[in-house]
């Protein structure tokens, strides 16, 4: 008999409170439209009580995402309560997430609670979120580090308070897999009451086994696994969705246990958010990463040819990526660019499409071909360019090495062009100074990634940027033939986006 797992994403609250990584309303919902094709069972959409903007962005997505459970996190005190009920009540099925920590370290370093007066804070946040809401989940934050005979009291406390569902955290990555498995197996057999709610779990990645506790949990009986899309997050990151969802697929006898995700959903959801959050996919990534069915040795090449069971134990199709050999050029129509996007599994309207494509000639003048990585990257960062504010136009760079660098950089603003010019100590520093100039704000450059999408010479050069702006940190991509122009387009971006999100 295999058991139903229950699938929570926390990619838009978790996920979304990595630096840099903000979205905001539109890029919410769009991405939790996408979490619903993909099939999972609860969003968790964010944090209501953290900023007034958060509540409507998660407001938004209860009233607009139709299929999956929406939750909205609350501390356990009735204020964040009260936001994250005006936040999900017009879901079809709220739910309120409520936590509270219960190791010691926490209740005396962070609370300044005793264990008593914790356990009543549980249990009344519990009773008041039931009065607005049937479905409540409890956290009992930091639960990998509390003593046992008090968790158990916790989980019977909030259960009996009204509790549907209790998440076991691993909130700081600490536990091992069959201490945690363990862990899970021992509070199912000390609290007879769990065997009427959902048992959930909730790994972080600090060690490197998220994925490894969340399974271990399933094995013993947990119902429940929070995770995120490409495993982003917290420091190291939560549970990786993707990596559970094929586990429990490729190896069914093992845990008996499968999901309801449509694993074909898998790579367009990850290339999504990966591009709305700004935040790359590491090449070696299991599952989605850019090289997770690349086979290079000769030998595995071999095997492949022969019969792709040598070496594969999972089908590229089955988590969306199709394999097919694009390659278009300037000459290619709009009817085969749009049919080789839609390959790729990107559906534009028409103004997306239209921006794509004038994107696409311009890039496909200066190189000849252009591939499925090309091709990608040219939808990516047209993407990430909504609401932009400066859109960018030309540059001229003057540079050498027995001169002072600089940069002519030409921008448009709402139907204005601007132009400006700068100095700095490289070709580089002299365009960022220079859109400086032309956006009216000092950026402070936090970190500067250059990198080939594609092969060869003519290769499509992408940057990728985080930018201290006003305060907080944004990032910005931009890809181009040229490596400056990518730099300069990802620099323009990390602002639209600090202008986008001030709006
Ligand atoms: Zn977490």
């Amino acid at each position: 008999m295999s058991r139903r797992i229950s699938i929570f994403d926390t990619t838009l609250r978790d996920g979304e409170q990595v630096p840099g990584a903000k979205l905001n309303k539109k890029q919410k919902i769009e991405i939790a439209q996408q979490l619903a094709r993909l099939g999972v069972d609860v969003i968790e959409a964010g944090f209501p009580s953290s900023s007034p903007e958060e509540l409507q962005a998660i407001k938004a997505v209860s009233e607009q995402v139709r299929g999956p459970v929406i939750a909205g996190l609350a501390r356990a005190v009735q204020q964040d309560i009260d936001a994250a009920w005006e936040a999900v009540k017009g879901a079809d099925r709220p739910r309120i997430h409520v936590f509270l920590g219960s190791s010691d370290i926490h209740l005396q370093k962070k609370l300044r609670k005793d264990r008593e007066s914790a356990l009543s804070m549980a249990a009344d946040a519990v009773r008041y979120a039931k009065a607005f809401c049937e479905d409540v989940e409890y956290s009992t934050e930091d639960a990998s580090r509390t003593d046992f005979e008090y968790l158990c009291r916790v989980v019977d406390t909030a259960i009996h308070a009204g509790a549907t569902v209790i998440n076991i955290p691993d909130t700081v990555g600490y536990a091992i897999p069959d201490e945690f498995g363990d862990l899970i197996r021992r509070l199912k057999e000390h609290v007879p009451a769990l065997d009427r709610v959902v048992l959930s779990v909730h790994c972080h990645n600090d060690l490197g086994l998220a994925v490894a506790n969340s399974i271990s949990a399933v094995k013993n009986g947990a119902q429940q696994v929070e995770c995120t899309i490409n495993g982003v997050g917290e420091r190291a990151g939560n549970a990786s969705l993707e990596e559970i969802v094929m586990i429990l697929k490729t190896r069914p006898s093992v845990y008996q246990a499968h999901t309801e995700i449509q694993t074909q959903e898998i790579y367009r959801t990850s290339r999504m958010v990966s591009r709305l959050m700004n935040i790359p996919v590491q090449p070696n990534k299991a599952v989605v990463g850019g090289n997770a069915f690349a086979h290079s040795s000769g030998v595995h090449q071999d095997g492949i040819l022969k019969d792709r069971c040598t070496y594969e134990i999972m089908k590229p199709e089955d988590v969306g990526i199709k394999q097919h050999k694009i390659v278009l050029t300037a000459r290619s129509g709009r009817a085969a660019l749009k049919h080789k996007l839609s390959e790729l599994g990107y559906d534009l309207d028409q103004e997306r499409f239209e921006r794509v494509h004038s994107r696409f000639l311009n890039v496909a003048d200066r190189k000849k071909e252009i591939g499925s990585e090309d091709l990608t990257a040219i939808v990516e960062i047209e993407l990430t360019k909504v609401a932009e504010a400066f859109s960018f136009s030309q540059l001229q760079i003057m540079s050498g090495n027995t001169m002072v660098p600089m940069a002519c950089v030409t921008l448009k603003k709402e139907g204005e062009i601007i132009t400006d010019a700068s100095t700095g100590n490289g070709p580089v520093n002299a365009v960022f100074n220079c859109i400086d100039r032309l956006v009216g704000y000092q950026g402070i450059l936090k970190d500067f990634d250059l990198k080939a999408v594609t092969m060869g010479k003519d290769a499509l050069g992408e940057a990728m940027v985080r930018v201290e702006i006003e305060g907080s940190v944004y990032s910005g991509v931009g890809t181009s033939p040229d490596v400056i122009e990518a730099s300069a387009r990802a620099y323009l971006n990390a602002f639209n986006r600090f202008l986008a999100n001030s709006q």
